[in-house]
């Protein structure tokens, strides 16, 4: 495991601040662009990147002309806080699509517990949602990471997605000695479930954040190895660099891993409330606009 001291986010952010890239929509380079647009949420979970709750949501019609802007079809990563916090969220998936990308929505589930909203987002086209899960099938879980048991809504929502037939990936991120010895009882309850994209990870020192020491990669690892056993036989690496690594189970089943820090968001940008395009995990650690 790795000790993250605050003088090495010091460091990461004087090197960003050296090589910092950014770019007009039009030049945008990333196939993903992530979209804060909303500050608010209904959760107040231990580990949040993005904490501060008192600034306006996104102005919708500022959106759509950057993303009119864009130079090729990208994926719209809908995130916030979190985005289901907005009534027009309908409205802003139908636009997505209409100006020729592919939206996603980034979410707690907390409102996907309801089966007749994702039946609405779907009308709109909304077909790919990742679904934040820490404390998988647990109440004690989500109380100890994310401070609300909120585990019936929460798997409520995944069914509701699968029913759907949504792309859905979920996200754990795993806390030393708290939801790790879970994981094998979870992943199996994902695998039964028939989820085919699953991402583990590890927290970063940004914004709220439990002090545990976090897993690096090795021991992500080593967690997932744990959880499968003997199906482990048939899981093959098909994604390595120093933070993240994919594997695929037998031939349709997608893991993830990312370990803080996840350096280089080279396919991955963030639109800024300026009208920029930047890389994705360089502007999270800069947090040049006190999120
Ligand atoms: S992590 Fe997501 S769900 Fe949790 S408080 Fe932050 S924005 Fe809300």
């Amino acid at each position: 495991m790795i000790v993250l001291e605050d003088d090495t986010l010091s460091e990461l952010k004087s090197s960003y601040k050296q090589q910092k890239e950014r770019f007009l929509p039009e030049e945008s380079p990333f196939s993903t662009l992530f979209v804060d647009i909303t500050h608010r949420c209904n959760m107040t979970c231990k580990n949040c990147y993005i904490p501060i709750r008192d600034l306006p949501d996104m102005p919708v019609d500022w959106l759509y002309t950057v993303l009119e802007r864009l130079p090729r079809r990208t994926r719209i990563r809908l995130a916030g806080a979190e985005p289901t916090m907005r009534e027009d969220l309908p409205e802003i998936i139908s636009k997505v699509r209409a100006l020729g990308h592919l939206p996603v929505v980034l979410t707690n589930g907390l409102k996907f517990g309801r089966h007749s909203y994702v039946k609405r987002l779907k009308s709109v086209g909304l077909r790919t949602v990742y679904l934040s899960l820490n404390g998988g099938l647990r109440d004690d879980l989500y109380e100890t990471i994310d401070e609300l048991a909120c585990a019936d809504r929460k798997l409520q929502a995944l069914d509701n997605l699968l029913i759907e037939k949504m792309n859905v990936t979920t996200g754990t991120i795993l806390v030393p000695s708290i939801n790790d010895s879970h994981l094998p009882e979870f992943v199996d309850y994902l695998l039964e479930r028939g989820v085919k994209d699953i991402h583990l990870r590890s927290v970063g020192a940004i914004g709220n954040y439990m002090k545990e020491t976090p897993y690096d990669l090795e021991g992500l690892e080593d967690c997932l190895i744990n959880a499968l056993g003997k199906s482990t036989e048939s899981l093959k690496k098909t994604g390595d660099s120093p933070s993240h690594r994919e594997y695929l189970l037998g031939t349709s089943i997608k893991f993830q891993l990312t370990a803080w820090p996840d350096l280089g968001s080279s396919s991955r940008g963030r639109i800024t409330p300026d009208g920029f395009v930047e890389p994705m995990f360089e502007s999270i650690v800069l947090n040049e606009f006190s999120y």
